[in-house]
């Protein structure tokens, strides 16, 4: 008996032969994908709740390889402004005053924005830690919605005279202690579902001796580490001048480079820098509308693909997005690219979609278990059916539709590790319109303790040449 049998859809595996397979069903058991046949040798199988799959076509979940959930609760606050100011009025007092139960609803709604859009696993950099136990609010969300997530623990113990705040740096040793509790609380739990890694803020935010325990606290529990890497001239700027060379030449210096480390943005990576991160084979995240909000500007993506890199896409915070919504980001990609290199070719859907799933998944070293629909590995999926919008139809080629045709509302039913979490666009896990409400709350007090009120209510502001 299967727990779970989709029926009779068209199933785009992303399998290393990247078969689009008509007609076929998928059958889940214990939390993994137990077969993918034509759907007539599974027509009388056994299964504790059977989906229809006709006119639907499943996708591996999209994994979003950056967030910064909390930023959820602050989006649209720092609109329209140079970064600078992007930090200094909106994130950064926003940060200092988060709670557990800010960082909890953030973490709700962020992933439940993911969720409609396909997203099935979420990295959350979760940098503000201004009191003890903020991160745990991001697990409690991840367990309550189902999705799979990593807490990527950050911190900022370097910088000061490049503008660290001080209200949310922290002490080397506390840094450890809080990581050490946050693994062995949290590392693996879930079935797994749960993963816990860490992540120095950038480089130059970062003294040479934290970065250090991050490898050896990432070595001793398994795990990895996310790190900001050139994402503005200035990040190159302040690493030098703090450490002496660039983000990646510190990374190699202190062994620390390699496939255990997911380097965040790399906009203004050099063709050497490219080379240097292929050879170690670390990984990238991709965060383009983020980089298009805040003006950062191109990453090299094509040049980094082209030579070999593992290139997985995300939102990154909603605070520089606005939304947790991965198929905005795979049109965007494409588009962004094309128009950069004026050349329509330089990137396909396909290679988006690969970046958004199992590029992804080697990118943050889990592929053996996520990233396409192939027997063995975790059921992380979704259903899309394009009839549900005039978006999506007609759909002649899934993935051309998937990539610049589609919106939440074609996301129908979402699957992670073998359990329904989006049931015909319905969340079962909590009540969707509760945790919306008590988000809004939730921001709205966060906003008069961070003293932000005044980005809300702020003047109209329109261009005057
Ligand atoms: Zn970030």
């Amino acid at each position: 008996m299967y727990d779970i049998l989709l029926k009779n859809a068209t199933i785009i595996t992303l399998n290393p032969a990247r078969e689009i397979l008509a007609d076929h069903s998928l059958a889940i058991k214990d939390g993994k994908i137990a077969e993918i046949l034509p759907a007539a040798e599974l027509q009388e199988a056994d299964a504790r709740e059977v989906i229809a799959g006709e006119g639907r076509y499943v996708f591996p979940g999209l994994i979003n390889t950056h967030n910064h959930l909390f930023q959820s609760l602050i989006k649209g606050l720092g609109d329209d402004n140079v970064l600078s100011d992007w930090l200094v009025k909106a994130m950064f007092p926003s940060a200092a005053n988060l709670t557990a139960e800010d960082a909890y609803y953030g973490a709700m709604v962020g992933s439940l924005d993911g969720l409609h859009s396909g997203t099935t696993t979420v990295l959350d950099y979760m940098h503000a830690n201004p009191e003890p136990g903020v991160a745990d609010g991001v697990v409690k969300a991840f367990g309550k919605l189902g999705i799979r997530g990593i807490l990527a623990r950050g911190y900022m113990d370097n910088g000061f005279e490049y503008g660290t705040p001080r209200e949310l740096a922290e002490k080397t040793e506390d840094i450890e202690k809080d990581c050490q509790r946050l693994f062995s609380a949290y590392h693996n739990q879930q079935q797994g579902r749960i993963k816990v890694w860490i992540a120095p803020g950038a480089v130059w935010l970062s003294t040479k001796d934290s970065l250090l325990m991050s490898k050896r606290l990432a070595e001793e529990y398994n795990s990895k580490i996310a790190v900001h890497i050139s994402e503005t001239p200035f990040d190159r700027e302040a690493t030098e001048k703090l450490h002496g060379s660039s983000d990646i030449d510190v990374l190699e210096e202190l062994e620390i480079l390699g496939p255990d480390v997911l380097m965040v943005h790399c906009v203004y990576l050099t063709d050497r820098d490219i080379r240097m991160a292929r050879y170690f084979n670390a990984g990238v995240s991709h965060n383009p509308v983020s980089n298009m909000y805040l003006s950062s500007g191109v990453a090299p993506i094509p040049e980094m693909v082209s030579n070999g890199l593992n290139v997985g896409l995300a939102t990154d915070g909603a605070a520089s997005n606005n939304t947790n919504n991965m198929l905005e980001v795979m049109k965007i990609t494409a588009l962004l690219h094309k128009v950069d290199k004026l050349d329509p070719t330089v990137i396909t859907a396909e290679k988006v979609l690969e970046m958004a799933t199992i590029d992804a998944a080697k990118a943050l070293g889990m592929a053996d278990e996520i990233g396409s629909l192939e027997k063995g590995k975790k059921a992380d999926l979704f259903l899309f059916n394009p009839q549900k919008t005039a978006t999506a139809t007609p759909l002649h080629n899934p993935v051309s539709t998937l990539v610049y045709s589609s919106s939440p509302q074609n996301v129908e039913t979402v699957v992670v590790d073998g359990e329904i979490v989006i049931k015909d666009n319905e969340l079962l896990k909590a009540d969707e319109k509760n945790v919306l409400k008590k988000a809004q709350k939730i921001a709205e007090d966060l906003s008069e303790r961070a003293g932000t009120k005044y980005l809300r209510n702020r003047e109209w502001r329109s261009l005057s040449y």
